[in-house]
Parts: C-alpha cells; structure tokens; sequence
C-alpha cells in the first residue's frame, strides 16, 4: 500500500496541474456548443438483465490472451475478441488506429469504437459514450491487469448485449474500447498515459458535426472489497442520480465521491466539453495494484453485476440539466 500511495501522490499533484490548463491550452472547442446532442435515456428495465457471470466469463476470455499493452499480441486478439462478440449483438465497430509519441519512442495504438446497427453511422455522434480501456499497462512482470482494463471491458461487452434487446436504447449509446490509458512510466502524467481518449477527444471535436451529450467511464470496478469512488468534477445531477442508483446496489463498501480529482480517460472528454461521470475503485488501497497480482481472483462476479447494474440505472434516470 505504501508504495500504491507513493506512487499517488506525483500523480496526483500533476492531475491538478492538468486538469487547471487542459481546458485552456488543448482545446479551443470546449464547450461544444450548438452541436452537442441532449442527454437521452435508456429504458429502465434493461439494467436488471446485466449478468456479472457473462460479464466475469468475458474477462477470463480476455486474459488468455495475455498481457495486452498497446502494439502487442495480446491486445491484438483482445480487439478481435471484442469485435467478433460485438458483432453477435448487432454493434458495428470501427477501429481507430493512431500513432503516438511517448516515452518510449513512437507507438500504434487502436481505439475500438462500436455502435449498434439501430444507430446512425460515424462521424455524428449520439447522445452518451459509454467507455473504458482495455490496454494492461506494462510491467517488468507478466501482468493481465484482471480488475485494471480487464473489469471494465467485461462490464461493457455485457452491456452491448443487453442494449441490444431494446435498439432504441442501444442507438443512443456509443461504446469506446479506449488503448494507451496506462502510462510507459509509474505514473499517468501531462504527457504520459490516457493516449487513446486523448486521440478519441481531438478526432471528435475537429472531426465530428456533433458531439455526445454526456459520458460514463469505468475502471477497476470489479474488486467488492473496496472502495468506489466517483470523479468529483461530475455535474450536480449525474452526482444526484449515480448516488441514487448506487444506494439501490447495496456494495458492501462505500461508494463515494473521490476527496481527490483523479486523472483517467474521462479528462481528455471532459476538456472537450463532454459532462463525464467517472467511477474507479480505490486502487490506492489495493496491495496488488499495478503487480502481477491483479489476476481473476480479485474480481467478483456479483460487483460486476453491480457495477453494471448501476451504470444502466444511471444512463436510465439521468434528467437533462436543469436552464440556467
Ligand atoms: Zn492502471
């Protein structure tokens, strides 16, 4: 644990760093302005089919193939594991390829974009993304990263099932398999880590006609024995409905919002000038975070389930905010 939270705390001197210039310095679109889509709900009953049993049966699929860092093997067959199972639930996917300068010298990463076959086709947008990532970061060690990439993709591949019982509420959603989230050093820094959402974020707001009305990212969701925290930063009302729908999942730990602002892939969407909901578990507290230790074993169906649960409820009960 110390050595977790030594490892915190540069990186969280940086995130205020970041998140005090970002808006100003990388993004003269922020805002969006008049082609950003409104908020739309998905249909309430669909959160009670999400199943943590398909959700965990994913993650273990995807942790044969290896570690997945970007430019791997091992993240290679993830994507095409994601496609083939995306596909059989009628989303169409796009990979977004895309090379990128880091520390290591320059890298390819692909970000995998899905919609489902109910929805317009890219470049406009819909109305939320749904998002989390799916590179492991690298380590000297074999590390799979189970509950870090592994417990949110999960999560999402069931989702896109589930959506797609109802096309109506699956063509409101585009889901964003996001690479290069982990940094090639210790810590996710101004210039290291969050490459794919940062790629995703340029490519939307230069590219793109529209853009989402609101977002929620996950990560390292699927540990029941710690905390959850949410992105301090989210607008009042996705606070309102994402405590509302959590009190309804009873975790056994707390489920909270995060006392610290923490850099993930929902910043580069954030200072895009998309509203963004972020969850994470506390991974400062857990001893196996960024090891070789964070294996199957740390995840548990049942908070999959909850997560997911919970994620749906939010996409379902979220209101339009309120005129200002
Ligand atoms: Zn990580």
């Amino acid at each position: 644990m110390k050595k977790a939270v030594a490892i915190l705390l540069p990186c969280l001197l940086a995130v205020a760093a970041i998140l005090l210039f970002a808006n100003r310095e990388d993004n003269p679109s922020a805002g969006a302005g008049p082609g950003q889509l409104e908020i739309q709900n998905v249909a309430p009953e669909l959160s009670a089919q999400l199943s943590g049993a398909r959700a965990y049966a994913h993650i273990e699929e995807i942790l044969k193939f290896g570690p997945r860092p970007p430019a791997s093997e091992g993240l290679a067959r993830t994507i095409e594991y994601l496609e083939t199972t995306l596909a059989g639930y009628g989303w169409k996917t796009e990979r977004q390829t895309f090379k990128a300068a880091t520390p290591d010298g320059p890298v390819d990463f692909t970000n995998l974009m899905a919609r489902h076959e109910s929805a317009d086709p890219l470049p406009a947008s819909l109305p939320w993304i749904v998002g989390g990532h799916i590179d492991s970061k690298i380590l000297p060690e074999p590390f799979v990263g189970a509950n870090d990439g592994g417990s949110s993709t999960g999560i999402l591949l069931d989702m896109a099932r589930v959506l797609s019982t109802d096309p109506k509420s699956a063509s409101k959603i585009e889901i964003v398999f996001f690479d290069g989230e982990e940094a090639f050093r210790p810590g996710i820094t101004a210039t290291d880590g969050l490459y794919g959402s940062k790629y995703f974020a340029h490519v939307m707001t230069t590219k793109r006609s529209s853009w989402p009305g609101g977002g929620i990212i996950l990560d390292i969701v699927g540990d029941p024995d710690h905390d959850l925290l949410y992105s301090p930063e989210a607008p009042e009302h996705f606070v309102r409905t994402i405590e509302s729908c959590a009190g309804r999942r009873s975790f056994t730990k707390p489920f909270r919002m995060s006392p610290f602002p923490i850099l993930d892939d929902h910043v580069p969407l954030q200072n895009a000038g998309i509203p963004c909901l972020h969850v994470i578990g506390e991974f400062g507290r857990m001893s196996y975070w960024h090891t070789p230790d964070d294996t199957i074993d740390k995840v548990d169906a049942g908070m999959l389930e909850k997560v997911g649960r919970m994620t749906l409820d939010f996409l379902a009960e979220v209101p339009a905010p309120e005129a200002p």
